[in-house]
């Protein structure tokens, strides 16, 4: 691709990478290379051709799917559960409560007699069809039930597609917070169709947009090309365009999470935008401000406060918060009490004798983690909220 005049969306369309090419002619499989336990992430365009691509457990009689109202609703569940049936599974289903709330001890303690009750034997499988609440939860069910059965993730938001599905944390809230219990369970395949993104509402498409444009910015600026050139198709669910955002996004988080499963290392850079943006969503009791929503106002604020130390370029800095904006997310605000932001942040973050340790970029697609003062991040909140 030549660099001597604007990048256009012809050039976009004609000048695409393998994977990503592969977009449109079917699905896409996204290896995600775990010396013990590697799966596929499979993005296409619609549930039946995707879960055809996927293996089943060969011991698998049985299938628990976990889902919310919705997701049925929307006629998502009917077609994976035939598909399911069509692999010689007998199918049970399970609607928990919609929202942040099914994450919880009770829906959890429920899911466990329901198992019990079908019965969900040692070699049958969990099926976790929704956003990332239901991946979560249904993950964490199937860690702990029979001391761990196998969970096939069908991530039907941007969202979970993008990033919940992928890579093994599961777990559930308590009051005190989020994600409090939990496990890391790799899922035996994540189904991504693409189609299934269509019957979400604008705001919640848009949100997934948020760790999307993370990825970009972390590791393939490919991504960021792609939604400056196209951002009103993408806004508008073109499905080629998702496709190829959710594969490319995909093969980032598939590549950190092979590197570093456990988070003992480079795995923390996919928490660039995390540590103010997990305030926000606590401060707002985590409905107002949705997590991608978030996400994107704490990434504007870790530019900011790479750039006031000399570590971010301008130039990223300005490019970021443009596209964000122009994405329709949000890059500033709630204004939030500033003790009660430093609580959070010190429940949620290692806080070493430098400071909180932040994930800040160096260049684009160049991230680093580094210890900030209190006073840097102070005054680049009084200015971004003045
Ligand atoms: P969500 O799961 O609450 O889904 C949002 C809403 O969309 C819900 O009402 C859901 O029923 C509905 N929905 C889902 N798919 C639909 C479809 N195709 N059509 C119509 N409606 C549909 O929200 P989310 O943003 O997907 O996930 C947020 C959760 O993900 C949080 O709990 C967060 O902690 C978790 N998360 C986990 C990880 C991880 O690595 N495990 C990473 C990021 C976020």
């Amino acid at each position: 691709m030549t660099t001597d005049r604007p990048i256009t969306g012809a050039d976009l369309a004609h000048e695409r990478s393998d994977a990503a090419a592969q977009a449109t002619d079917g699905p896409t499989v996204i290896p995600v290379a775990l010396v013990d336990a590697p799966y596929p992430v499979v993005v296409g365009r619609d549930l039946p051709e995707v879960l055809t691509a996927i293996d089943l457990p060969a011991g698998a009689a049985t299938a628990l799917v976990v889902t919310q109202e919705p997701v049925v609703a929307a006629g998502h569940v009917d077609l994976v559960e035939t598909a399911l049936r069509d692999a010689g599974l007998t199918v049970h289903r399970h609607l928990v409560r919609d929202g942040e709330v099914a994450k919880d001890a009770d829906t959890l303690a429920q899911l466990w007699q329901v198992c019990a009750d079908v019965p969900l034997t040692r070699g049958d499988l969990v099926v976790a069809v929704g956003g990332g609440v239901v991946g979560d939860l249904a993950g964490f069910l199937a860690a702990t039930w029979n001391r761990g059965v196998a969970v096939l993730q069908v991530p039907t938001t941007l969202l979970a597609q993008v990033d919940a599905a992928i890579g093994g944390k599961t777990g559930i809230n308590l009051g005190g917070g989020k994600n409090l219990v939990g496990a890391f369970h790799q899922p035996i395949a994540v189904a991504c169709a693409v189609d299934t993104l269509a019957t979400l509402s604008p705001r919640i498409r848009t949100e997934g947009l948020g760790e999307v444009v993370k990825c970009g910015l972390i590791a393939d600026p490919g991504i960021l090309d792609l939604l400056e050139t196209c951002a009103a198709d993408v806004l508008a669910g073109d499905p080629e365009l998702l496709q190829e955002l959710v594969v490319r996004s995909a093969q980032v988080k598939a590549a950190v999470v092979a590197a570093d499963e456990r988070e003992g290392g480079i795995r923390a850079h996919l928490n660039l935008g995390h540590t103010y943006g997990h305030a926000v969503e606590s401060l707002t009791g985590y409905s107002e401000v949705l997590h991608g929503e978030a996400v994107a106002i704490g990434t504007v604020v870790a530019l900011r406060i790479g750039q006031r130390l000399g570590c971010t370029p301008d130039d990223l800095v300005e490019r970021a918060d443009a596209l964000l904006a122009r994405l329709g997310l949000p890059t500033r605000g709630p204004a939030l009490d500033r003790e009660q932001v430093w609580s959070v942040i010190g429940r949620d973050k290692k806080v070493t004798r430098d400071g909180v340790r932040w994930v800040l970029l160096e260049g684009l697609a160049m991230p680093t983690v580094q210890a900030v003062d209190r006073a840097d991040v102070d005054a680049v909140l009084d200015d971004l909220l003045a």
